[in-house]
């Protein structure tokens, strides 16, 4: 078979590359060895997870907030069989969604694992070889563990084997306090497990703003998860029944079942890159410039594999980037806002630079302006009040640099601060717009208004 544009992977990354190439009238082959299409994200991460993270919503609204607001159910309780199947029901309709967008487009799915045999060919396991002008490989990522003793118990799974229990377990380790496993935690928590995180660092979501880590584990606290920070699992024993996980120096936490997500890997090893003639680090994977464009004129690489993040969003970008770039366009990904949502509850989400980091750049000249929604009318009528909004400028032209959200709809309301630091807007732009009333969205332009010390629902500051 021969084809313009090869694209290894069906991930976001892959599948959005494969479809901007056939948009711009190349003939394209697609390999995916998974039987569906879509994916990390698609199958076993953001959009599993994500539909759990609404029976997690739904459960807590029903035994917290719902009553408040007058409606008054019997005693709500989780029926776990049928919180999977509607995360798998969704799962098939987007995967579905994907395989049908191939067909209209025109593009060849090849299912199989893919492996090149030379700087033009693939071949796919039990197919034929396919003959490319240009390759994208895109094979994202996997989970990665490390050398703990009795990590390799059954009863230790990464998120793929979380998502596919069918029983909830009652106790829930997780190791690991990064963005997944504080995501499973939530979950896990509003399911009704007994859930604790150990964590080496002394923080939850190490990457983020401060204060935000900080709320995180207060609210977590508060549920009554448990926090091991600054603590190393240094062993796990399998008692046939259950674990026994060894925190530090003597602690040891009983569980069912434990969560290991410690971070992922790049997916290199096994693709024929050296038939290729392309080189990749284990750790960072295969290296890419502004274009997407790898060592090889003619290869590229997004998504996980590309080193430079781990989310779906950015995936996509990169995706259309590398099929532009591939059919002779000079596109380019420059210096794009990444949004970087958390799906936890309270919901975190971040872009630009955290506090911490604008003070590192413009020292004395930041302003931060933190608005709560106790103060905001749309949050109190919901119920949900946890959390803040908080925006970051630098004093010398305004621009804002940074905007970190926890609270209710985090992740959908962080896309104004997308929109505002591509355009390079300050933060009068953000504080002196018009926000409809009552919305969370008021938040946003509330913090700025803290921020330049002209809060209006907000009483004065005692000096
Ligand atoms: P992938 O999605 O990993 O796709 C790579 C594909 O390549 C796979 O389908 C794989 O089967 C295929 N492949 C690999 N090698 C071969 C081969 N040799 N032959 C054929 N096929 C091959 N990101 C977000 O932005 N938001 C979220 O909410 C979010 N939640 C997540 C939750 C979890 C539990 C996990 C694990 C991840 C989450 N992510 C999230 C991260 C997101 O899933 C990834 O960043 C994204 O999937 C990367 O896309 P990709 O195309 O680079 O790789």
């Amino acid at each position: 078979m021969e084809c313009d544009v090869v694209v290894l992977g069906g991930g976001p990354g892959g599948y959005t590359a494969a479809i901007r190439a056939a948009q711009l009238g190349a003939n394209v082959v697609c390999v995916e060895r998974e039987p569906a299409l879509g994916g990390t994200c698609l199958r076993v991460g953001c959009v599993p997870t994500k539909a759990w993270v609404q029976t997690a919503h739904a459960l807590h609204a029903a035994r917290d907030v719902n009553a408040k607001l007058g409606v008054v159910t019997q005693e709500p309780h989780l029926d776990f069989a049928a919180a999977a199947a509607w995360k798998d029901g969704v799962v098939t309709q987007m995967t579905g969604g994907v395989a049908a967008l191939f067909k209209a487009f025109g593009v060849t799915w090849a299912n199989g694992h893919g492996r090149f045999t030379g700087p033009n060919t693939l071949v796919v396991e039990g197919g034929e070889e396919i003959t490319f002008r240009s390759a994208i490989v895109a094979t994202g990522s996997s989970p990665m563990r490390p050398p703990i003793p009795g990590l390799d118990s059954a009863r230790c799974v990464d998120s793929t084997g979380l998502l596919a229990q069918t029983e909830l377990p009652q106790r829930l380790v997780v190791l690991g306090g990064g963005i997944i496993g504080c995501e499973f935690a939530s979950i896990f928590d509003r399911f009704g497990s007994k859930v604790t995180i150990v964590e080496m660092l002394d923080t939850l979501i190490p990457q983020e703003d401060e204060d935000a880590a900080k709320e995180l584990a207060k609210q977590f606290k508060r549920r009554g998860i448990e926090l091991h920070l600054g603590s190393q699992c240094t062993a796990v024993d399998d008692l046939g029944s259950h674990l026994v996980v060894h925190v530090g120096e003597g602690t040891t936490v009983e569980c069912d079942l434990m969560l290991v997500s410690v971070g992922r890997a790049p997916v290199v090893h096994d693709l024929g890159l050296e038939a290729l003639g392309l080189a990749a680090d284990p750790r960072t994977g295969i290296a890419s410039d502004d274009t997407m464009r790898t060592s090889l004129p003619h290869v590229f690489a997004v998504g996980d594999v590309a080193g430079r993040w781990q989310l779906a969003h950015t995936a996509f970008r990169e995706g259309e980037i590398a099929a532009e770039n591939a059919l002779g366009h000079d596109s380019r990904l420059g210096d794009p806002a990444v949004p970087r949502p958390i799906y936890t509850d309270p919901e975190i989400a971040g872009v630009g630079l955290t506090e911490r980091q604008a003070r590192e750049i413009h020292g004395e000249n930041v302003a931060v302006g933190q608005f709560p929604w106790l103060a905001n009318a749309r949050a109190v009528m919901s119920g949900e009040t946890a959390g803040w909004v908080k925006s970051i400028h630098e004093t010398t032209y305004g621009e804002l640099l940074g905007l970190v959200i926890v609270g209710p709809h985090a992740t959908d309301l962080i896309e104004a601060g997308v929109v505002a630091l591509d355009a390079e807007a300050t933060v009068e732009t953000v504080a002196d717009g018009i926000a409809p009333h009552p919305t969370l969205s008021e938040a946003v332009k509330e913090a700025g208004l803290v921020a330049l010390g002209r809060a209006i629902h907000l009483p004065p500051k005692r000096r």
